[in-house]
């Protein structure tokens, strides 16, 4: 370890021990006098079952592997019970994935037979484009990736210097027959978050399937840095939406650029907050259904403007304003009772990034109505109401 943060730690014992009392159930992990995971403890009748609730932040790769090494110790010490982890955090489930746990894509995962997977082992995946496609198939039953074009040279340098990452390589996603694919660029990586494009895949191909020529924009998703905001982690996302092109933050890819995201974040204070989503969804699967959105609705307000202006309306309406511009201006000082009103509804069902300008709040509330679990705010249930008729004859 040459990591200035993790070294001095390391001599300390990981250490799991029972929460404080009256927390039934709750197992902390200690480093020394660092708490740096909390688990709960579900047992289900044939698992014993732990669910991540909160880690810190930024957190070593290598500690995550010693907390699942932890984990699989304590479960071996009561036979009979696979271990089974339940949680939405990319860097556990990658991380426990490579060490041998295993099933579908958002699922709680159940781990393997005790294996012999060193660290090396762990931190290098599937490299070769094929190797890569077959996990990612893995994940995605009944979706098939199909692996692009070998490109030239010239195109290979040109695409390096637009999207800011040294080597990508693309492959297709057809969502159904006759639907024209989706064109993923991903990084060419050994720490690549195999199971966050898997999400995307996923998320990408259930809205194009559901909403159909309403899709026919979300044609590219490239992971890379190609927009200033990406790359210094003030967004996950953007959508280009002349080009159709979504594009997402590459460090959302990979294992190393995860780990320093989080700990640029740790290093700020947090900015306008988008929503968060329930689990088993997670953030890439908010995103992508946040960006999706962007496109589905500047194709449906290329068809018909007026269609845009009747969606604002009757969000604002939902809200107790004329339209959703009044909700998004209730944030000035001296505006109307029933903006001000309207946006405190505003952030607090949906977001405060929603509250930034209208087609935030739309992106926002697509992205918590698709992710939801239970009975979305009112709002954002509205929102589907309205989608689900303005996009019903949606043929061009
Ligand atoms: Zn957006």
């Amino acid at each position: 370890m040459s990591d200035e943060r993790g070294a001095p730690g390391r001599a300390e014992q990981l250490e799991l021990r029972a929460g404080p009392t009256g927390s039934d159930g709750v197992i902390e992990a200690w480093r020394g006098d660092r708490r740096i995971a909390v688990f709960a403890e579900q047992p289900t009748e044939s698992r014993s079952r732990v669910a991540l609730l909160a880690r810190e932040s930024p957190i070593d790769p290598t500690e995550v592997r010693a907390l699942l090494d932890a984990l699989l110790a304590r479960a071996a010490r009561q036979p009979g019970a696979a271990l089974e982890l339940a949680t939405s955090d990319p860097l556990f489930r990658e991380i426990a994935r490579r060490l041998g746990f295993h099933g579908p894509l958002r699922d709680p995962l159940v781990a393997g037979p005790p294996g012999t997977t060193t660290l090396q082992d762990v931190m290098s995946g599937p490299t070769g484009h094929d190797e890569i496609r077959a996990a990612l198939e893995q994940l995605l039953p009944g979706i098939s990736v199909v692996l692009g074009e070998n490109r030239g040279p010239l195109r290979a340098i040109v695409r390096r210097a637009v999207s800011g990452i040294s080597k990508t390589f693309d492959f297709n996603v057809e969502p159904a027959p006759g639907m024209a694919p989706t064109r993923f660029s991903v990084p060419n990586r050994s720490d690549l978050l195999i199971e966050s494009i898997a999400r995307c895949i996923d998320t990408t191909v259930a809205v194009r399937r559901r909403f159909g020529r309403a899709t026919r924009l979300v044609r590219r998703v490239s992971f890379d840095h190609s927009d200033f905001q990406l790359l210094h982690g003030q967004h996950a996302g953007s959508a280009d939406r002349s080009a159709g092109v979504i594009h997402f933050n590459a460090s959302f890819a990979s294992v190393a650029g995860l780990t320093a995201l989080e700990a640029a974040r740790e290093q700020r204070s947090s900015g306008a907050g988008s929503a968060g989503v329930p689990a088993p969804f997670n953030q890439i699967d908010g995103t992508m259904a946040h960006e999706a959105w962007h496109q589905i609705q500047a194709a449906l307000e290329a068809r018909r403007s007026m269609d845009g202006v009747e969606l604002r309306r009757r969000l604002g309406e939902g809200l107790g304003v004329e339209t959703l511009e009044q909700a998004v201006n209730g944030g000035r000082a001296r505006a109307p009772e029933s903006w001000k009103r309207a946006h405190t509804r505003l952030v607090e069902e949906v977001s405060a990034y929603a509250a930034t300008a209208p087609v935030e709040a739309t992106a926002e509330m697509f992205k918590l109505w698709w992710c939801s679990t239970g009975s979305p705010a009112p709002i954002v249930a509205q929102f589907g109401g309205v989608i689900r008729e303005l996009l019903a004859d949606f043929k061009d």
